[in-house]
């Protein structure tokens, strides 16, 4: 069943990687036909579920039909179609769309169109990027320079910008060790101390997650949390960048994250669940305000990758949307992720279960070693890495979160992001198997 000899060099030498034959539903099937229930979606990617016949023979057609063309010359019409419907989602006022492949790219776009709206706009000193610590935005230098992932960062340091970064709207360890509701939002204020520290004249963007991703799984600011934050961006300037590469199209029971506070961001990333792992696929959504000082100004930009907007991934794209839509597959995800969320808190009979959080279908739990004082495990217990393991034993597919978000060194969490299309038998089975992980793994470290 392991391949481990092959010419790959994989990401962990160590480990062993399974064979993946196909996939149906929730569930993939491996070279030897054992099952593996997906409670991750991948990384929060295949939102629809694998093996969907209306996407793949979508997909199809369009493959005899044309797959490239190159961008600097021509459009095609999944093209045009998909950043149509794909605006229909958004809020109002925001207008239109550049295309990309990944998540990164998407952010790496979204950073120099900000740079270069604020040269549009005769402010050629406005470049700086203000980020959160707990935040990931990507794996290009660009991404990586905003985002608060040491483990990740630690070879490159050289090659990082050094932007600011502020806290995160971490609640349950509040960084400035105040309580809700007397803190005022203490977390949101920290963007204007730095952009005032920064000189506003220099700063262009802030970016964040509107629930936080891989970092700290599914932690949610409270209610005024971006309403402060649109009304620091607006006060000085700076541009708001919501990066939805995981929240976006539905993950969370609205078509993207910032819609539970109805904040409407310059511009919006999206990647994951737009294509739901179909075909590379992501998109950068600015707003009228971004449009029209281009309109105004040079009328051009050079956010262009060779397979920008090729017509394969388009129709992926589009394929999933319709698919999402006739399936009312963002209703169902705010549904079933209200169920999947009450059987979760049922594992806090388990006393190293410390927060569950999050919204919709993406969820997220941190593990403490005592759940009074909020003391995290040690770092050596390894504790999500064995429960993750453990789930992977018995035919269920976790998503670990990294460490570190406890003290920067230790934390436990996990990330919980099945597809839409899970039932409620299925999050029943699922949770069954996380129970039995982490009273196993509680065992193994004593
Ligand atoms: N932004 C967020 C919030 C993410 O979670 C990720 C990936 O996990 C990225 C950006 C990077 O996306 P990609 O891996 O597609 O480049």
């Amino acid at each position: 069943m392991i391949e481990r000899n092959d010419a790959n060099f994989y990401r962990d030498w160590q480990k062993e990687y399974p064979i993946i034959d196909s996939g149906r539903g929730i569930y993939l099937y491996d070279n030897q036909r054992k099952e593996y229930l997906d409670f991750g979606s991948g990384i929060s990617v295949t939102s629809i579920g694998y093996g969907v016949r209306e996407v793949t023979e979508q997909m199809a057609k369009q493959l005899e039909k044309i797959t490239f063309v190159y961008n600097g010359c021509f459009t095609s019409e999944p093209r045009i179609k998909l950043a149509e419907k794909l605006l229909k989602l958004c809020p109002e006022g925001m207008v239109r769309v550049i295309l990309a492949n990944s998540g990164s790219e998407a952010n790496e776009v979204a950073i120099k169109i900000a740079r270069q709206y604020h040269r549009e706009m005769g402010k050629g000193s406005k470049y700086k990027m203000i980020s959160r610590r707990l935040s990931y935005h990507g794996n290009t230098l660009g991404t990586l320079s905003v985002s608060g992932r040491p483990s990740w960062r630690e070879h490159f340091l050289p090659y990082m910008y050094k932007f600011r970064q502020i806290s995160p709207p971490y609640c349950y360890r509040c960084p400035f060790g105040l309580e809700y509701r007397a803190c005022q939002v203490r977390c949101a204020r920290e963007l204007e101390e730095v952009i005032v520290s920064e000189g506003e004249e220099t700063v262009s963007a802030f970016i964040a997650e509107p629930i936080i991703g891989t970092t700290a799984a599914g932690v949610t600011p409270p209610p005024e949390y971006y309403g402060t934050i649109r009304s620091i961006c607006d006060k000085y300037n700076v541009l708001f960048i919501a990066d939805e590469v995981i929240t976006g199209i539905g993950r969370t029971g609205k078509n993207f994250g910032m819609d539970h506070w109805q904040i409407t961001p310059d511009i919006i990333t999206v990647a994951k669940g737009l294509s739901a792992g179909y075909a590379p696929l992501s998109a950068v959504i600015i707003s009228n305000k971004i449009f029209e000082a281009f309109g105004r100004g040079s009328g051009k930009h050079s956010q262009g990758f060779t397979y920008t907007g090729n017509p394969l991934s388009c129709t992926a794209g589009l394929a999933v949307l319709n698919y999402i839509e006739a399936n009312d597959l963002v209703v169902q995800a705010e549904e079933r992720g209200q169920y999947l969320r009450r059987r979760l808190e049922t594992l806090k009979d388990i006393n190293i279960v410390g927060d569950v959080r999050g919204k919709g279908l993406f969820q997220g739990i941190e593990f403490v070693a005592d759940r009074e004082t909020k003391e995290p495990w040690p770092a050596e217990a390894r504790l999500t890495e064995r429960i993750v393991s453990k789930a992977f034993e018995m035919g269920m597919i976790l998503i670990a979160g990294l460490g570190g978000c406890a003290d920067g060194v230790r934390g436990d969490q996990i990330q919980i992001s099945p597809a839409f299309v899970i039932s409620e038998a299925e999050i029943d089975k699922a949770v069954g198997i996380l129970r039995k992980a982490i009273e196993q793994s509680i065992e193994d470290v004593g």
